[in-house]
Protein backbone atom coordinates (compact mmCIF):
# COMPACT_ATOMS: atom_id res chain seq x y z
CA UNK A 1 0.00 0.00 0.00
CA UNK A 2 1.42 3.83 -0.95
CA UNK A 3 1.89 6.15 1.96
CA UNK A 4 0.50 8.75 -0.52
CA UNK A 5 -3.01 7.69 0.55
CA UNK A 6 -2.03 9.23 4.23
CA UNK A 7 -1.40 12.63 2.39
CA UNK A 8 -3.90 15.24 3.65
CA UNK A 9 -6.10 17.21 0.49
CA UNK A 10 -4.87 20.27 1.82
CA UNK A 11 -1.01 20.05 0.61
CA UNK A 12 -2.55 19.26 -2.63
CA UNK A 13 -4.04 22.27 -3.33
CA UNK A 14 -0.42 23.99 -3.23
CA UNK A 15 3.61 23.12 -4.79
CA UNK A 16 6.09 23.71 -4.56
CA UNK A 17 8.19 22.14 -7.22
CA UNK A 18 8.83 25.59 -9.20
CA UNK A 19 11.02 26.57 -6.18
CA UNK A 20 12.80 23.36 -5.30
CA UNK A 21 13.36 23.63 -9.48
CA UNK A 22 15.59 26.64 -8.77
CA UNK A 23 17.25 25.53 -5.96
CA UNK A 24 18.30 22.05 -7.68
CA UNK A 25 19.15 24.05 -10.49
CA UNK A 26 21.10 26.41 -8.47
CA UNK A 27 23.04 23.35 -6.90
CA UNK A 28 24.51 22.53 -10.64
CA UNK A 29 25.80 25.62 -11.14
CA UNK A 30 29.78 25.95 -10.58
CA UNK A 31 30.82 29.62 -8.95
CA UNK A 32 27.52 30.90 -9.28
CA UNK A 33 26.55 34.71 -10.09
CA UNK A 34 23.82 34.12 -6.76
CA UNK A 35 21.45 37.24 -7.61
CA UNK A 36 18.16 34.85 -6.43
CA UNK A 37 18.10 34.83 -2.53
CA UNK A 38 15.96 36.23 -0.62
CA UNK A 39 17.73 37.13 2.52
CA UNK A 40 20.98 40.19 3.28
CA UNK A 41 24.22 39.67 2.64
CA UNK A 42 25.44 41.16 5.88
CA UNK A 43 25.83 39.37 8.91
CA UNK A 44 23.84 39.30 12.28
CA UNK A 45 25.19 42.57 14.23
CA UNK A 46 27.89 41.13 16.90
CA UNK A 47 26.14 42.84 19.61
CA UNK A 48 23.26 40.55 18.68
CA UNK A 49 25.54 37.79 18.33
CA UNK A 50 27.26 38.32 21.84
CA UNK A 51 23.61 38.91 23.32
CA UNK A 52 22.55 35.53 21.73
CA UNK A 53 25.31 33.46 23.20
CA UNK A 54 25.10 35.00 26.55
CA UNK A 55 21.28 33.93 26.30
CA UNK A 56 22.30 30.38 25.61
CA UNK A 57 25.07 30.27 28.31
CA UNK A 58 22.58 31.58 30.99
CA UNK A 59 20.28 28.69 30.30
CA UNK A 60 17.81 30.78 28.95
CA UNK A 61 16.84 27.84 26.46
CA UNK A 62 13.67 26.78 27.77
CA UNK A 63 10.09 27.43 27.07
CA UNK A 64 8.60 31.27 27.29
CA UNK A 65 5.07 32.27 27.90
CA UNK A 66 3.57 31.51 24.46
CA UNK A 67 3.50 35.64 23.75
CA UNK A 68 6.74 36.43 23.89
CA UNK A 69 9.28 36.81 27.31
CA UNK A 70 8.39 39.83 28.95
CA UNK A 71 10.88 42.11 28.55
CA UNK A 72 10.96 41.92 24.77
CA UNK A 73 6.73 42.35 24.61
CA UNK A 74 7.00 45.29 26.25
CA UNK A 75 9.90 47.02 24.28
CA UNK A 76 8.18 46.58 21.26
CA UNK A 77 4.60 47.24 22.67
CA UNK A 78 5.95 50.58 23.79
CA UNK A 79 7.26 51.67 20.22
CA UNK A 80 4.02 50.23 18.85
CA UNK A 81 2.24 52.15 21.33
CA UNK A 82 4.40 55.44 20.57
CA UNK A 83 3.82 54.94 16.97
CA UNK A 84 -0.13 54.05 16.77
CA UNK A 85 -1.67 55.20 19.46
CA UNK A 86 -4.31 52.51 19.74
CA UNK A 87 -5.35 51.81 22.78
CA UNK A 88 -6.22 48.14 21.99
CA UNK A 89 -3.53 46.90 19.94
CA UNK A 90 -1.16 44.24 21.66
CA UNK A 91 1.69 42.52 20.90
CA UNK A 92 3.06 39.23 20.60
CA UNK A 93 5.88 37.70 19.56
CA UNK A 94 6.06 34.96 17.15
CA UNK A 95 8.10 32.22 15.03
CA UNK A 96 9.36 34.28 12.45
CA UNK A 97 7.34 36.50 10.13
CA UNK A 98 5.76 33.22 8.58
CA UNK A 99 4.36 31.88 11.78
CA UNK A 100 2.95 35.41 12.10
CA UNK A 101 1.02 35.20 9.08
CA UNK A 102 0.33 31.09 9.24
CA UNK A 103 -1.23 32.11 12.56
CA UNK A 104 -3.16 35.38 11.09
CA UNK A 105 -5.07 32.99 8.73
CA UNK A 106 -5.33 29.88 10.61
CA UNK A 107 -7.01 32.43 13.11
CA UNK A 108 -9.31 34.79 10.94
CA UNK A 109 -10.02 33.04 7.67
CA UNK A 110 -12.72 29.98 7.60
CA UNK A 111 -13.35 27.33 4.96
CA UNK A 112 -14.63 29.15 1.76
CA UNK A 113 -13.68 32.65 2.67
CA UNK A 114 -12.15 34.40 0.21
CA UNK A 115 -8.61 36.09 0.68
CA UNK A 116 -7.51 39.27 -1.16
CA UNK A 117 -4.05 39.90 -2.30
CA UNK A 118 -2.33 41.87 -5.05
CA UNK A 119 -0.12 39.64 -7.66
CA UNK A 120 3.04 39.61 -7.93
CA UNK A 121 2.78 38.42 -4.50
CA UNK A 122 5.28 36.66 -1.86
CA UNK A 123 5.24 32.86 -3.13
CA UNK A 124 3.79 31.90 0.64
CA UNK A 125 0.62 33.82 0.25
CA UNK A 126 -1.63 31.18 -1.83
CA UNK A 127 0.05 28.24 0.10
CA UNK A 128 -1.57 29.74 3.30
CA UNK A 129 -4.70 30.33 2.52
CA UNK A 130 -5.48 27.54 0.93
CA UNK A 131 -4.04 25.77 4.23
CA UNK A 132 -6.49 28.10 6.08
CA UNK A 133 -9.06 26.50 3.66
CA UNK A 134 -9.67 29.89 1.93
CA UNK A 135 -9.80 30.86 -1.16
CA UNK A 136 -7.44 33.14 -2.57
CA UNK A 137 -8.20 36.26 -4.55
CA UNK A 138 -5.76 37.64 -6.65
CA UNK A 139 -5.73 41.62 -8.39
CA UNK A 140 -3.56 42.26 -11.20
CA UNK A 141 -1.35 45.26 -11.02
CA UNK A 142 0.92 45.29 -13.76
CA UNK A 143 2.71 46.83 -14.89
CA UNK A 144 3.70 49.26 -12.55
CA UNK A 145 2.69 47.55 -9.88
CA UNK A 146 0.66 50.17 -7.79
CA UNK A 147 -2.74 49.48 -6.36
CA UNK A 148 -5.90 50.42 -8.18
CA UNK A 149 -8.49 50.97 -5.31
CA UNK A 150 -11.21 50.21 -8.64
CA UNK A 151 -10.00 46.54 -8.87
CA UNK A 152 -9.66 46.64 -5.62
CA UNK A 153 -13.38 47.36 -4.47
CA UNK A 154 -14.36 45.20 -7.70
CA UNK A 155 -12.62 42.72 -6.23
CA UNK A 156 -14.93 42.30 -2.62
CA UNK A 157 -17.02 39.91 -2.34
CA UNK A 158 -19.90 38.73 0.32
CA UNK A 159 -17.42 36.36 0.72
CA UNK A 160 -14.20 38.52 1.03
CA UNK A 161 -12.93 38.18 4.45
CA UNK A 162 -9.35 39.42 4.24
CA UNK A 163 -6.60 42.06 2.31
CA UNK A 164 -3.00 40.81 2.92
CA UNK A 165 -1.08 43.69 1.77
CA UNK A 166 2.78 43.49 1.49
CA UNK A 167 5.05 47.28 1.12
CA UNK A 168 7.88 47.27 0.86
CA UNK A 169 6.96 44.12 -1.77
CA UNK A 170 8.42 40.79 -2.74
CA UNK A 171 9.45 40.24 -5.29
CA UNK A 172 8.78 43.77 -6.73
CA UNK A 173 10.18 46.35 -4.22
CA UNK A 174 7.34 48.81 -4.50
CA UNK A 175 6.69 50.87 -2.16
CA UNK A 176 3.11 52.13 -1.37
CA UNK A 177 2.38 55.73 -0.83
CA UNK A 178 0.81 56.74 2.13
CA UNK A 179 -2.34 57.55 -0.20
CA UNK A 180 -2.36 54.05 -1.53
CA UNK A 181 -2.19 52.49 1.97
CA UNK A 182 -4.78 54.89 3.69
CA UNK A 183 -7.10 54.08 0.65
CA UNK A 184 -6.98 50.22 1.20
CA UNK A 185 -6.83 51.06 4.90
CA UNK A 186 -10.22 52.78 4.66
CA UNK A 187 -11.88 50.28 2.28
CA UNK A 188 -10.72 47.40 4.66
CA UNK A 189 -12.83 49.98 7.35
CA UNK A 190 -15.67 50.62 5.51
CA UNK A 191 -16.27 46.96 4.07
CA UNK A 192 -15.16 45.51 7.40
CA UNK A 193 -12.95 43.32 5.79
CA UNK A 194 -9.76 42.27 8.20
CA UNK A 195 -6.72 43.90 7.10
CA UNK A 196 -3.15 41.86 7.36
CA UNK A 197 -0.03 44.07 6.54
CA UNK A 198 3.07 42.05 6.09
CA UNK A 199 5.77 44.55 7.42
CA UNK A 200 8.94 42.35 6.90
CA UNK A 201 10.44 45.02 4.81
CA UNK A 202 9.38 47.81 6.46
CA UNK A 203 12.83 49.09 7.30
CA UNK A 204 13.94 48.75 3.54
CA UNK A 205 12.43 51.80 2.44
CA UNK A 206 14.70 53.96 0.37
CA UNK A 207 12.97 56.71 -0.75
CA UNK A 208 10.72 58.10 1.87
CA UNK A 209 9.31 56.58 5.21
CA UNK A 210 7.87 53.42 4.96
CA UNK A 211 3.66 53.86 5.55
CA UNK A 212 1.92 51.28 7.76
CA UNK A 213 -2.07 50.85 7.20
CA UNK A 214 -2.41 50.76 10.76
CA UNK A 215 -1.91 54.68 11.23
CA UNK A 216 -5.66 54.57 9.13
CA UNK A 217 -7.20 51.63 10.72
CA UNK A 218 -7.00 50.75 13.72
CA UNK A 219 -7.50 46.88 13.60
CA UNK A 220 -5.27 46.44 10.83
CA UNK A 221 -2.57 43.36 12.00
CA UNK A 222 0.53 44.05 11.12
CA UNK A 223 3.00 41.67 10.88
CA UNK A 224 6.98 42.16 11.07
CA UNK A 225 10.20 40.33 12.31
CA UNK A 226 13.56 40.64 12.72
CA UNK A 227 14.91 38.33 9.71
CA UNK A 228 15.42 40.92 7.23
CA UNK A 229 16.44 43.83 9.22
CA UNK A 230 18.92 41.83 11.33
CA UNK A 231 19.71 39.54 8.82
CA UNK A 232 18.49 36.52 10.82
CA UNK A 233 16.93 34.57 8.49
CA UNK A 234 17.45 31.60 10.62
CA UNK A 235 16.96 32.56 13.93
CA UNK A 236 12.86 32.28 13.35
CA UNK A 237 11.43 35.56 15.32
CA UNK A 238 8.99 37.95 14.39
CA UNK A 239 6.08 39.84 15.88
CA UNK A 240 2.64 40.77 15.02
CA UNK A 241 0.33 43.25 16.69
CA UNK A 242 -3.54 44.16 16.18
CA UNK A 243 -6.80 44.08 18.32
CA UNK A 244 -6.02 42.21 21.63
CA UNK A 245 -9.26 40.23 20.94
CA UNK A 246 -7.26 38.63 18.17
CA UNK A 247 -4.16 38.44 19.35
CA UNK A 248 -5.65 36.25 22.20
CA UNK A 249 -6.48 33.80 19.38
CA UNK A 250 -3.20 33.95 17.87
CA UNK A 251 -1.59 33.28 20.99
CA UNK A 252 -3.77 30.20 21.84
CA UNK A 253 -2.92 29.14 18.73
CA UNK A 254 0.99 29.58 18.91
CA UNK A 255 0.58 27.86 22.33
CA UNK A 256 -1.08 24.42 20.67
CA UNK A 257 0.96 24.59 17.43
CA UNK A 258 4.82 26.62 17.40
CA UNK A 259 4.48 27.04 21.36
CA UNK A 260 6.95 29.94 21.59
CA UNK A 261 9.00 31.71 19.52
CA UNK A 262 13.37 30.28 20.00
CA UNK A 263 13.77 31.33 23.46
CA UNK A 264 17.56 33.01 23.44
CA UNK A 265 16.60 34.43 20.05
CA UNK A 266 14.53 36.45 21.66
CA UNK A 267 16.64 37.41 24.15
CA UNK A 268 19.25 38.84 21.31
CA UNK A 269 15.81 40.95 19.81
CA UNK A 270 16.00 42.82 23.16
CA UNK A 271 19.34 44.04 21.69
CA UNK A 272 18.86 44.09 18.01
CA UNK A 273 15.80 45.94 18.76
CA UNK A 274 18.11 49.34 20.08
CA UNK A 275 20.07 48.67 16.71
CA UNK A 276 18.81 49.59 13.41
CA UNK A 277 20.54 48.64 10.79
CA UNK A 278 21.18 52.05 9.37
CA UNK A 279 24.66 51.69 7.67
CA UNK A 280 23.15 48.32 5.58
CA UNK A 281 20.33 50.31 4.68
CA UNK A 282 22.68 53.13 3.12
CA UNK A 283 24.79 50.73 1.37
CA UNK A 284 21.43 48.70 -0.03
CA UNK A 285 20.39 52.04 -1.79
CA UNK A 286 23.76 52.50 -3.21
CA UNK A 287 23.49 48.98 -4.92
CA UNK A 288 19.98 49.69 -6.02
CA UNK A 289 20.34 52.91 -7.46
CA UNK A 290 24.16 51.55 -9.01
CA UNK A 291 21.62 48.33 -10.74
CA UNK A 292 19.24 50.25 -11.73
CA UNK A 293 21.29 52.70 -13.69
CA UNK A 294 23.11 49.77 -15.16
CA UNK A 295 20.53 47.95 -15.96
CA UNK A 296 18.29 51.29 -17.40
CA UNK A 297 19.00 50.98 -21.00
CA UNK A 298 17.76 47.42 -21.24
CA UNK A 299 15.34 46.40 -18.68
CA UNK A 300 11.72 47.66 -18.02
CA UNK A 301 11.91 48.12 -14.12
CA UNK A 302 9.06 49.50 -12.32
CA UNK A 303 9.47 51.42 -9.04
CA UNK A 304 11.80 49.53 -6.98
CA UNK A 305 11.70 51.51 -3.61
CA UNK A 306 12.64 49.00 -1.19
CA UNK A 307 12.85 45.64 -0.06
CA UNK A 308 16.04 44.57 -2.31
CA UNK A 309 14.12 43.54 -5.24
CA UNK A 310 14.51 44.41 -8.66
CA UNK A 311 11.29 42.97 -11.15
CA UNK A 312 12.34 43.56 -14.23
CA UNK A 313 10.22 42.86 -17.24
CA UNK A 314 11.87 39.63 -19.34
CA UNK A 315 13.79 41.25 -22.45
CA UNK A 316 12.32 38.09 -24.42
CA UNK A 317 11.35 34.84 -24.29
CA UNK A 318 9.35 33.30 -21.45
CA UNK A 319 10.37 32.82 -18.03
CA UNK A 320 11.84 29.20 -18.80
CA UNK A 321 13.90 29.79 -21.35
CA UNK A 322 15.31 32.93 -20.10
CA UNK A 323 16.59 31.10 -16.42
CA UNK A 324 17.83 28.30 -18.93
CA UNK A 325 20.28 30.86 -20.78
CA UNK A 326 21.27 32.68 -17.54
CA UNK A 327 22.46 29.57 -16.01
CA UNK A 328 24.58 29.47 -19.11
CA UNK A 329 25.87 32.24 -17.71
CA UNK A 330 26.41 31.17 -14.29
CA UNK A 331 23.39 33.36 -13.17
CA UNK A 332 21.19 32.45 -10.71
CA UNK A 333 17.56 34.77 -10.70
CA UNK A 334 13.91 33.78 -10.38
CA UNK A 335 11.31 33.40 -12.75
CA UNK A 336 8.18 36.21 -12.19
CA UNK A 337 5.87 32.80 -12.53
CA UNK A 338 6.66 31.58 -8.85
CA UNK A 339 5.47 35.07 -7.50
CA UNK A 340 2.42 35.66 -9.92
CA UNK A 341 0.03 34.47 -12.61
CA UNK A 342 2.18 35.97 -15.54
CA UNK A 343 5.36 34.67 -16.83
CA UNK A 344 6.48 37.45 -17.97
CA UNK A 345 9.17 39.23 -15.34
CA UNK A 346 12.01 38.11 -13.07
CA UNK A 347 13.27 38.63 -9.97
CA UNK A 348 16.99 39.86 -9.05
CA UNK A 349 18.02 40.59 -5.25
CA UNK A 350 20.76 42.95 -4.93
CA UNK A 351 21.52 42.15 -1.51
CA UNK A 352 24.70 41.04 -2.64
CA UNK A 353 28.84 41.70 -2.28
CA UNK A 354 29.97 44.36 -4.78
CA UNK A 355 31.56 42.06 -6.53
CA UNK A 356 28.58 39.76 -7.56
CA UNK A 357 26.19 42.43 -7.83
CA UNK A 358 28.96 43.86 -10.56
CA UNK A 359 29.36 40.12 -12.27
CA UNK A 360 25.19 40.23 -11.96
CA UNK A 361 24.75 43.66 -13.93
CA UNK A 362 27.51 42.05 -16.65
CA UNK A 363 25.89 38.59 -17.32
CA UNK A 364 22.37 40.44 -17.37
CA UNK A 365 23.03 43.23 -19.82
CA UNK A 366 24.60 40.65 -22.12
CA UNK A 367 21.61 38.34 -21.78
CA UNK A 368 19.30 41.28 -22.82
CA UNK A 369 21.21 41.77 -25.89
CA UNK A 370 21.18 38.01 -26.44
CA UNK A 371 17.65 37.02 -28.01
CA UNK A 372 16.71 33.26 -27.92
CA UNK A 373 17.94 31.24 -30.93
CA UNK A 374 20.69 34.44 -31.93
N1 LIG B 1 6.94 38.03 4.12
C1 LIG B 1 7.68 38.37 3.05
C2 LIG B 1 7.12 39.36 2.09
C3 LIG B 1 8.95 37.80 2.86
O1 LIG B 1 9.67 38.14 1.79
C4 LIG B 1 9.43 36.86 3.80
C5 LIG B 1 10.78 36.19 3.64
N2 LIG B 1 11.20 35.92 2.36
C6 LIG B 1 8.62 36.54 4.88
C7 LIG B 1 7.38 37.13 5.02
C8 LIG B 1 9.03 35.48 5.89
O2 LIG B 1 9.98 35.94 6.77
P1 LIG B 1 10.51 35.09 8.02
O3 LIG B 1 11.86 34.59 7.65
O4 LIG B 1 10.58 36.08 9.16
O5 LIG B 1 9.54 34.02 8.28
Amino acid sequence: MSVNQWIAQRTERFDSSGIRRMFALAAKVKDPINLSIGQPDFPVPAAVKQALIQAIEKDHNGYTPTEGIPALRQKIQSAVDKQFGHSDRRVIITSGTSGGLVLALMGCVNPGDEVIFFDPYFVMYPAIVELAGGRAVKINTYPDFRIDTDRLEAAITPRTKMILLNSPGNPTGVCYSAEEVRAVAEIAKRRDICLVSDEIYSQFSFDGPHHSPATYNDQTIVIDGFSKSHAMTGLRVGLMHGPAALMEVMAKLQQFTFVCAPAPVQWACLTACDLPPVDEMIKLKQKRDWLLQELGNDYEIANPGGAFYLFPKLPWGDGQSFIEAAVQEQLLVIPGNIFSDHDTHFRISYAVDERTLERGAAALKKLARTAVGV
